[in-house]
């Protein structure tokens, strides 16, 4: 048996949120402050990040 809640958006709306991110000093790569790290070191190069804020989707 199935319950299907039809009616809802197909398009959920994305909200926007200014985020705190660590970017790379060298490199185009970044992650999300709750994300980030512990040595706060760039994922994809291993350089040094600085802590800037950035407006991206809300993660639910
Ligand atoms: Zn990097």
């Amino acid at each position: 048996m199935f319950f299907n809640k039809k009616g809802q958006d197909d398009k959920p709306e994305v909200v926007m949120l200014d985020t705190e991110v660590y970017s790379c000093n060298s490199c185009n790569g970044w992650m999300r402050k709750d994300f980030a790290s512990s040595d706060l070191k760039c994922p994809l190069c291993g350089d040094e990040t600085t802590a800037e804020m950035r407006e991206l989707p809300q993660i639910l």
